[in-house]
């Protein structure tokens, strides 16, 4: 199959609703209390027998300043002293939990987040390090995959170094927009010259990749304004790109109300943005990976497209094979053996759960036998484009035609539409389809049905 994407717009248009980006199945609506700090010491001491790779997230919840636009969990602050405590809880649960996993499992996976990891001073990400050398088993450095989210407004030059001289191999840059009227509605003021000197940096020093992250949707945005600043992205040529949809749900984000609707580009002008977009990357030679992502051709994620080994996390797509992940800091989400576990959701009760017991496990989810089958079909939906229903059949002991017999009919007009071609033994995404993975995948979702008639996804574009 091609890997070129050709843009059908009246598809896009027909296929158009809310649904989830499944960077996990089920998603995090629906986590319950159920899963509670006993429930995750269980999972992780029956994880221990599997020796599975280990992949490590650490959430830093501050920012200096609020993008309007974020739905992140985050803190803004101006002061840098308030890590300070946030950062001793994070070394007593990393301490807790290592003390919870076999010492022959490795980090292969590592990746900081936030709000803006780079809110973090030079001696913290030492201090940091220092803390999860003496605790856990690092891979050797070919086998790792370390990232980091970088805000270029809120980096200093010496950062950039010193992380690579940690261990970081990978950067993804902040930039959503580099429209100077974009850049005020969203009150997120950042220079190209700032933007490029990070990736300058990055490359100087030996990052083996480097992604920018652009949002498309944003208020004053027009075809002509977005190709301006992939125009300027071009410049520096990143090994990624994340281009992702703005979802405007001010019900949910209070700060998004601080936008002025009025000057949200309409559903038409989105789209033509998003073909735009897409029509561009790929006469730049960018491979289209799925779900917002593009890649250059010799990246491994590209390759791991093409091999059949992509995988999808919370992250997003990865290459790294499944392991068990292990969260840090508030809001923090991990994923051990078929168990979700998400940490307390604000400072206070982070710190409360932390200085009680070392652990601040909020809610999470435990997969039935169900969830799991319907999430291995959404996984290879999402990344190898094909769901094999022998290998369904095999794992599940179900004949898969009649486990799904009313999804089965749901999936006929996409069909049709050309969107997938459906086999005896396949499931195959066309490459009609590949913009459209998540309206295919949501034929599966046992969880669809709007919660309270709320939106609380972003739509299909
Ligand atoms: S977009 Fe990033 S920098 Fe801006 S408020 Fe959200 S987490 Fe902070």
């Amino acid at each position: 199959m091609s890997s070129v994407i050709n843009f059908d717009t009246e598809m896009i248009r027909k296929y158009d609703r809310q649904g989830p980006r499944y960077t996990s199945y089920p998603t995090a609506v629906q986590f319950n209390r159920e899963v509670d700090n006993d429930i995750y010491i269980e999972e992780l001491d029956k994880s221990n027998q599997s020796n599975k790779s280990l992949s490590l997230y650490f959430h830093i919840p501050f920012c200096n300043s609020l993008c309007f636009y974020c739905a992140c969990a985050k803190i803004i602050t101006k002061k840098p002293e308030r890590s300070i405590p946030y950062l001793e809880r994070v070394y007593k649960e990393l301490h807790h939990q290592a003390e919870l996993i076999s010492p022959n499992r490795v980090v292969e996976q590592l990746h900081f987040g936030g709000g803006t990891p780079t809110f973090l001073s030079d001696e913290q990400f030492e201090e940091m390090f220092e803390h999860i050398r003496k605790n856990f088993t690092l891979a050797p450095i070919e086998d790792r995959e370390f990232s980091i989210e970088i805000d270029p407004r809120a980096v200093r030059a010496s950062t950039i170094p010193l992380l690579h001289s940690l261990g970081f191999n990978r950067i993804s840059l902040g930039v959503q927009d580099f429209d100077p009227k974009v850049q005020k509605a969203v009150n997120r003021i950042q220079s190209v010259e700032q933007t490029f000197d990070v990736i300058d940096a990055a490359r100087a020093v030996g990052y083996k990749s480097v992604s920018v992250d652009l949002i498309y949707g944003l208020p004053c945005q027009s075809v002509e304004s977005f190709k301006r600043t992939l125009d300027l992205v071009m410049q520096k040529r990143p090994d990624r790109l994340s281009i992702y949809s703005y979802a405007h749900i001010p019900n949910k984000v209070r700060s998004q109300r601080t936008l002025n609707a009025d000057d949200l580009p309409d559903a038409s002008t989105k789209l033509a943005i998003f073909e735009m977009t897409v029509n561009y990357l790929q006469k730049a030679g960018y491979v289209y990976i799925g779900m917002d992502h593009f890649a250059l051709p010799d990246d491994e994620l590209t390759q791991a497209k093409q091999n059949g080994t992509l995988q999808r996390n919370f992250q997003g797509y990865s290459t790294h094979a499944d392991s068990d992940l292990l969260g840090f800091g508030m809001t923090s989400i991990g994923q051990v053996n078929d168990c979700f576990i998400q940490n307390m959701a604000t400072e206070e009760e982070y710190f409360k759960g932390i200085d009680h017991c070392g652990l601040a496990v909020n809610r999470g989810y435990r997969l039935n036998k169900d969830d799991c089958i319907r999430r291995d079909i959404i996984q290879a939906l999402m990344c190898q484009n094909r769901v094999s229903i022998d290998d369904i059949n095999e794992q599940y002991n179900i004949n898969f035609f009649d486990y799904f017999a009313d999804e089965v009919t749901e999936l006929l007009p996409m069909v049709e539409d050309k969107l997938i071609t459906l086999g005896i033994e396949n499931i195959v995404v066309t490459q009609a389809g590949q913009l459209l993975l998540r309206n295919i995948a949501m034929v599966f979702d046992a969880y669809i049905e709007p919660i309270n008639n709320q939106v609380i996804f972003s739509r299909t574009i």
